[in-house]
């Protein structure tokens, strides 16, 4: 048994964990509160080994933004614009096509697509997007939208959601990402998000999608006005979804970046509070296959630290962030393919680059033998986004 557990007053939530028992959420909360964080990392690596093993995974892929500008003004948001702002913008099906084109030769396998709810844009924008997307090539794997752009979407199209998703499905969508979860408490949902869609509403575009043997990530954004039992109500409504469909591939805590916007939170979340969250949704989220920690909002220093505390994956490549980076984010804006493998190494834990799925692609297993290359296009596209910025 490890060190700090056998001297731990967690040790009966560590025995129910080894047993294989379900923690409560009154578990959860003792585990948000405690002080004992090398306790509780240990309790989370044990959950996270028991689930993967001595692996931990990354993903070569390229976000974009094709629009900010937003019907909405969600308080916390640093991202949208109105049409009047000076730096508003949105990308024509063409242009993000050149994008995608771009990426393709540092061999991502996934588009990551959100943006805000556009005033104008028809739902065949949005179509023709995707089938242009797979068009160019048919493997990339089209992770796109949140639940409020789904429903968004809906309205445009005057279709239930179910039959928008069905037709966002059969244009190339691959996957929903798992934005917009923020605090599904509703005061707390009023607070940093009034005129977003309700919790109920959030789960049930994923629900639906999953009914549609599709799969989704989500998200919680932690470190705001929300009190530690808000985050574990948040967690109690994933995990009761993911028991009804078992469509959650991955579990992304977000933390919170308060510049630029109405919810100037005076203590952001600290390394501490990013990694106990991120040890609790390992731990209580047993039916959850992933957890990522989000390397554009923790920094790559805390999330290499948080494959010791339950996390089993730091996301992508990324290559062009805007919603955290406008809010604070002092990441950069892309991360190497060779950059995440040495992060993941270091640790002891085997690399693995996955596909939007979390299925393993390649698993490097040989220091030696398989590191791959510095690929110099990873340098043009960073000097093409700084002469950009
Ligand atoms: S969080 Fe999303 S929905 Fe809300 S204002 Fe920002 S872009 Fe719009």
């Amino acid at each position: 048994m490890n060190f700090f557990i056998q001297r731990s007053k967690l040790r009966d939530l560590y025995d129910k964990v080894v047993a294989g028992e379900r923690i409560s959420e009154a578990d959860a909360l003792r585990l948000f509160e405690t002080k004992d964080l090398n306790a509780l990392g240990a309790i989370a690596d044990f959950v996270r080994q028991r689930k993967v093993g001595n692996r931990a995974s990354f993903i070569i892929n390229r976000y974009i933004n094709y629009s900010n500008y937003c019907i909405l003004s969600c308080q916390f948001c640093s991202f949208a614009r109105k049409k009047r702002d000076a730096d508003g913008f949105e990308l024509t099906v063409p242009q993000i096509v050149e994008k995608a084109s771009e990426a393709l030769k540092l061999g991502i396998t996934e588009l990551h697509i959100v943006g805000g709810l556009h005033p104008s844009l028809p739902f065949s924008y949005y179509l023709e997007m995707l089938k242009a997307l797979k068009n160019l090539d048919a493997r990339l794997q089209l992770k796109c939208f949140t639940a409020i752009e789904i429903l968004h979407l809906a309205w445009l199209a005057k279709k239930s959601v179910e039959q928008t998703l069905v037709e966002l499905k059969a244009a190339g969508l691959d996957s929903l990402t798992g934005g917009g979860a923020e605090i599904f408490q509703p005061d707390v949902r009023r607070t940093i998000a009034k005129g977003k869609e309700s919790a109920a509403e959030y789960l049930d575009v994923h629900r639906t999608w999953h009914k549609l043997g599709g799969r989704s990530t989500c998200t919680m954004l932690y470190g705001h006005v929300e009190s530690l039992a808000d985050r574990v109500d948040h967690l109690r409504q994933l995990r009761a979804l993911q028991d009804e469909t078992s469509g959650f591939t991955g579990f992304i805590p977000l933390a919170y970046h308060p510049e630029n916007n109405d919810i100037p939170v005076k203590t952001p979340p600290t390394g501490f509070d990013s990694l106990r969250t991120i040890a609790v949704s390992r731990i209580y989220l047993d039916n959850f296959p992933h957890v990522t920690a989000y390397w554009i909002g923790l920094g790559m220093k805390l999330a290499q630290v948080a494959l010791s505390y339950g996390a089993d994956d730091i996301h992508g490549t990324i290559i062009e962030e805007h919603i955290f980076h406008m809010a604070g984010a002092n990441s950069p804006q892309l991360q190497t393919e060779t950059d995440m493998i040495k992060a993941i190494r270091e640790t002891g834990l085997t690399p693995v680059q996955r596909n939007t799925f979390y299925e393993p692609i390649k698993v490097l297993a040989d220091a030696t033998a398989s590191e791959p290359a510095e690929n110099p296009a990873h340098s043009k596209v960073l000097e093409d986004n700084l002469a950009t910025a």
